[in-house]
């Protein structure tokens, strides 16, 4: 009989999935069993419609046979099956969407690893197979037997068989170094695969699987026990009905699918059905995984079509400020077999993304009113990251997030959020204060923080890197400016400098291209010295831009601050006449403090040392 030629973009795909990577190719048994399932929908809606047509449920199963000693695999089903002419169509061409694209992005040399994500269809056998046959039969029709060893072709001739339906054997390829075949023989290992991948099948996939066990009655006689076991569990957690389930099956789920190992602070569950439909279960984690705030985390949702998972993580499903959200979402509305590329610009799927953002918001806001204690264990985790989301996109986000931020509060002790510190406000006060540094012990000892504390204002201690660059995108909240108390303002601090003229002049000199200005100010309550800063740029920022390339070169513009009424002010003034160069040696050494207070390095630590026990003497 002669072999018909595949058709030539057909042989070339064929070419390139037997030389797939390894780690790939358990795929394949996802795609026939999709197939079979899609046979078993064809037959089963035709039931459903024909009084002629017996409906049989014990034909809607899907079944594996895997025979060691043959090597072969089956993935049998008893859908509608396909005539002569549909074999040569189905499986003589290269069906559209999915095996093309992907096709097309082997060739470019794209990242192979993508082929998980495509619906490769029926030729994805090939990756395991050096031989398949195809048996198949419409109802009433005649049987066929197609026979392809690969890219070289393919036969097709007339065979028996019984009922209506398709039979795919693979003839697995023999085990080689790294690569081994034999393991879809493996009752254990076709399992895990179905429940990996096709659990959720609408139709049982059914193995005969064999288990020695103790004989009954007896205490050290075993026996080969063989049971016809449903491997998947076909109605998945998160298509039931949220009164069906607890909040124990919501855990297990969650540990079940290695989300996390601690149970999850909430779980989200949505059904919207209406222009596009889908069902969401998303989970906030109670941790973040190690890797959270590194290039390797990949943030996503799994992707399912109808049941079956289409891709393990879906990026685009999450804006990167929800990235720690766990979970999948399942729509009819997204093909199985679109690719990577069109579902990144697939309507449906940026609509489906929309509506999870605003669900996933709402829920947060819930959670911070209701539940805020585990809402501030969310914080310690994702906050960051939220606040990475307000300073992205240059405060485009701020409508979304800026609700969701907390921060701790000086005055309250604890954490609170933006609006609960504007609502505390009285109607004249313009600012909401800030004050930067390692940690709030810290910052709560800054002179500065002290300084407007005292005066009955509330001030937030920013103590993360990046929240001070969050809220200058922000600019101000509820009409209120953000303000860091190191900052300096002339409108609060109106201390007249002109007694201190002399002071000032002298600091300044001696100080000289170290420091932008020197003033002087009655506001410092125990501290002889501070620094604040002016302009934009804070020094909290300079510290944070210093460890960036090139950040060093950016300066804030800092002024050193003096307590009018500390004593060593007075000392200062005395000095300056009775031994000019022992105050000049105390100018230094106060300007030193000044950045060490603010976590800075003295530019010469050593002369520093020196030069306070010079002053001691
Ligand atoms: P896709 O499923 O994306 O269309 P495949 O290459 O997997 O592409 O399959 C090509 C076609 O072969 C299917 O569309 C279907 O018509 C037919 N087919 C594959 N497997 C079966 C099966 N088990 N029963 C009936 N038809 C099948």
């Amino acid at each position: 009989m002669a072999k018909k030629q595949f058709k030539a973009q057909s042989k070339r795909l064929l070419e390139m999935m037997i030389h797939s990577i390894y780690s790939q190719k358990e795929i394949f048994l996802r795609e026939l069993i999709s197939n079979a399932s899609d046979a078993i929908d064809k037959s089963y809606y035709a039931a459903l419609g024909s009084e002629e047509v017996e409906f049989d449920r014990e034909k809607f199963v899907i079944r594996l046979t895997p025979d060691k000693e043959a090597r072969t695999l089956a993935v049998s089903d008893m859908g509608v099956g396909m005539d002569r002419e549909e074999l040569e169509n189905n499986l003589g061409t290269i069906a559209e969407s999915g095996s093309l694209r992907f096709k097309k992005e082997m060739e470019e040399g794209k990242d192979v690893d993508i082929i998980g994500q495509f619906g490769v269809g029926f030729y994805s056998a090939f990756m395991v197979a050096k031989k398949v046959t195809v048996l198949t039969k419409r109802a009433g029709g005649t049987a066929w037997l197609w026979t392809s060893e690969g890219a070289d072709g393919y036969t097709i001739k007339e065979a028996e068989k019984e009922d209506a339906g398709t039979v795919v054997t693979l003839y697995l390829k023999d085990d080689a170094e790294g690569e081994n075949y034999s393991e879809y023989l493996d009752e254990f290992r076709l399992r895990s695969l179905v429940r990996k991948y096709s659990d959720f099948i609408r139709y049982p996939i059914k193995m005969l699987t064999e288990e020695r066990r103790l004989k009954e009655g007896s205490e050290d006689e075993y026996e080969t026990v063989t049971e016809d076991k449903t491997l998947n569990s076909m109605v998945p957690v998160w298509r039931k009905n949220k009164n069906e389930l607890t909040d124990e099956d919501y855990e297990n789920f969650y540990k079940d699918r290695h989300y996390g190992y601690e149970k999850p602070l909430r779980h989200i569950h949505t059904r919207v059905d209406g222009d596009f439909s889908y069902i969401a279960l998303q989970y906030v984690p109670a941790k973040a995984p190690f890797d959270y705030y590194s290039k390797s985390f990949e943030k996503g949702l799994s992707l399912y079509s109808n049941g079956v998972m289409i891709m393990e993580k879906c990026p685009e499903l999450l804006p990167d400020y929800f990235g720690f959200m766990q979970g999948l979402v399942d729509s009819a509305d997204i093909s199985l077999n679109i690719s990577r590329e069109i579902l990144q610009q697939d309507r449906t799927l940026k609509l489906i993304a929309k509506n999870l953002e605003k669900k996933i918001r709402a829920e947060l806001l819930a959670m911070l009113k209701d539940d805020r204690e585990n809402y501030e264990k969310f914080f310690k985790e994702f906050g960051r990251q939220i606040k990475y989301g307000l300073y992205d996109g240059w405060g485009a986000n701020k409508e979304t997030l800026q609700d969701l931020v907390i921060f701790y509060s000086g005055k309250e002790q604890k954490m609170i959020t933006l609006k609960e510190y504007v609502d505390a406000l009285k109607e004249d006060d313009k600012y909401i204060y800030y004050a930067t540094g390692e940690s709030t012990a810290r910052v709560g000892k800054l002179p500065q923080a002290e300084s407007v504390l005292a005066t009955g204002k509330d001030v937030l201690f920013f103590t993360d890197e990046v929240d001070e660059f969050a809220v200058q995108m922000m600019r101000e909240y509820g009409g209120r400016e953000f303000k860091n108390v190191s900052s300096v303002d002339p409108e609060e601090d109106a201390t007249d400098q002109k007694p201190y003229e002399d002071v000032i002049k002298f600091c300044k000199e001696t100080l000289g291209d170290k420091v932008a200005d020197v003033a002087v100010s009655d506001r410092l309550r125990e501290h002889p010295v501070c620094l604040r800063s002016r302009g934009s740029m804070s020094i909290e920022m300079e510290k944070t831009l210093a460890a960036t390339p090139q950040g060093d070169m950016i300066k804030a513009q800092k002024v050193l601050q003096i307590n009018a009424s500390h004593a060593v002010t007075q000392k200062l003034t005395a000095l300056m006449k009775e031994d000019p160069e022992k105050a000049k040696k105390l100018v230094g050494v106060l300007y030193a403090q000044a950045l060490l207070i603010e976590g800075l390095a003295p530019e010469d630590p050593v002369a520093y040392a020196n030069d306070v026990c010079a002053l001691v003497d």
